[in-house]
């Protein structure tokens, strides 16, 4: 539906005071025959109160289950949408939402959503921007709402960000072989400077601990720089932009306006029309179309796939998968995800970050990350490429680097097993 919900087509249009409503047809996913199963209510309100009462702890609890799902929602008739205009834009009740996806139980009570089936547990709060999947956080683009009393997604939302998670496979897109690192800054350019060490040297130091996992793993690997050098953003995106079947991996560590913020965000490209997640409004900016946009289910799937590796493995406070247009994503012709690694204003992330033993455990969760977001694709795909495992051999592989693009300027770029050395 990533794609299909733009294609609704109106069916009829009723008129209220506060909001239009208009139900929308949607061609080839039809309403689903399953009535609901009745509402667990001790269940869900033990569930909601814990996520009230406990806020992110859940997210231990709930992780156990894999993000990036695969949702057997194809019928042979149409289902039938509510969509509600609200302040200029088209909302979904999470009611249309639930059916469609088949949720087994909904509840929705004290201002908070929680729709749950075998595989999905999906909670929101009215009047929030914040999502969790399975426990793990996304920022929406637009904040739920309660609109006549029934508890709305925006349909930018439900297009761009619910669907490609839960329907990988109803991407038009095959596994990947080829990762593009971006070790953030560089040169003369420090990027945030931290108590125990620079953001340009942490960030090559998970690239290259990046590019040796990768190919160990079977990946062909290109390095935007493999040194301490400077390579301007338009040229790190266009550098991608002509590597076929590969996705883009932009690594950095944060800069707090405080020493409070600590914790991992991985970023992809915000989808045209709606502000990036940290900008308070929207500018003329917001709607002119980026390269990057062609590639927005594959943008939100691969950042889920990574994110869900780097919480689960890092365990650190998660800070959500957002969105942003960053000329490294905003240019790129092929996915990408920019990976902000801690925070080097935070005591705590900052002697993270110092540490060896956890840049190492990012480079692994980053790959990690890739391999889920290929495994996921490769479900409504071929399979995934024969030379890629399931998961990387141990550390201590021996491993033959070759190179003969060179494009760094001062260094081999290239990691290939395609290329004899
Ligand atoms: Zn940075």
């Amino acid at each position: 539906m990533h794609a299909d919900v733009g294609k609704l087509g109106i069916r009829c249009r009723e008129t209220s005071s506060a909001s239009i409503c208009v139900h929308l047809r949607l061609l080839s996913y039809p309403i689903s025959s399953r009535p609901f199963a009745p509402v667990r209510r001790n269940f869900w309100s033990s569930i909601t109160s814990r996520i009230r009462s406990e806020g992110r702890s859940i997210r231990g609890f709930l992780l156990a289950t894999v993000l990036l799902f695969s949702f057997a929602v194809s019928r042979a008739s149409a289902y039938d949408w509510t969509i509600i205009k609200e302040n200029g834009r088209d909302y979904i009740p999470l009611t249309d939402v639930t059916r469609f996806y088949d949720f087994n139980t909904a509840e929705f009570s004290n201002g908070v959503a929680a729709l749950n089936c075998a595989a999905v547990h999906l909670q929101c709060a009215s009047g929030s921007r914040d999502l969790y999947l399975n426990g793990l956080k996304f920022v929406l683009s637009l904040p739920v709402l309660d609109i006549q009393d029934r508890f709305c997604i925006s349909r930018l939302d439900l297009a761009k960000l619910v669907d490609p998670v839960l329907r990988p496979t109803k991407i038009s897109a095959s596994p990947v072989r080829t990762v593009v690192i971006d070790a953030g800054h560089g040169g003369a350019d420090s990027g945030a400077r931290g108590p125990l060490g620079n953001e340009k040297d942490f960030t090559l130091d998970v690239a290259l601990r990046a590019r040796d996992l990768f190919t160990r793993a079977g990946f062909n690997v290109r390095m935007t720089r493999s040194s301490d050098v400077y390579v301007p953003l338009e040229t790190r995106a266009l550098f991608a932009s002509f590597q076929p079947n590969a996705v883009f991996l932009s690594i950095h560590f944060n800069y707090g306006m405080g020493p409070t913020a600590e914790g991992v965000e991985t970023y992809c490209l915000a989808p045209r029309g709606v502000p990036s997640t940290n900008d308070s409004g929207l500018t003329f900016a917001d709607f002119q179309n980026c390269t990057g946009n062609v590639r927005d289910s594959e943008n939100i799937d691969l950042a889920t796939a990574i994110h869900a590796s780097l919480i689960t493995r890092l365990v650190v406070p998660d800070r959500g998968v957002k969105r942003a247009r960053f000329v490294v994503l905003r240019n790129n012709a092929i996915p990408g995800v920019l990976i902000e690694g801690g925070f080097l204003t935070n005591p705590r992330d900052a002697l993270r970050v110092a540490s060896p033993a956890y840049r190492e455990l990012l480079a692994d969760a980053i790959v990690r990350g890739v391999i889920s977001y290929n495994r996921a694709i490769a479900r409504g795909s071929h399979g995934p490429p024969a030379a890629i495992s399931a998961k990387p051999p141990p550390v201590g592989a021996s491993e033959t680097f070759s190179g003969s693009l060179i494009w760094d300027p001062l260094t081999s770029n290239v990691y290939s097993r395609d290329v004899e050395p």
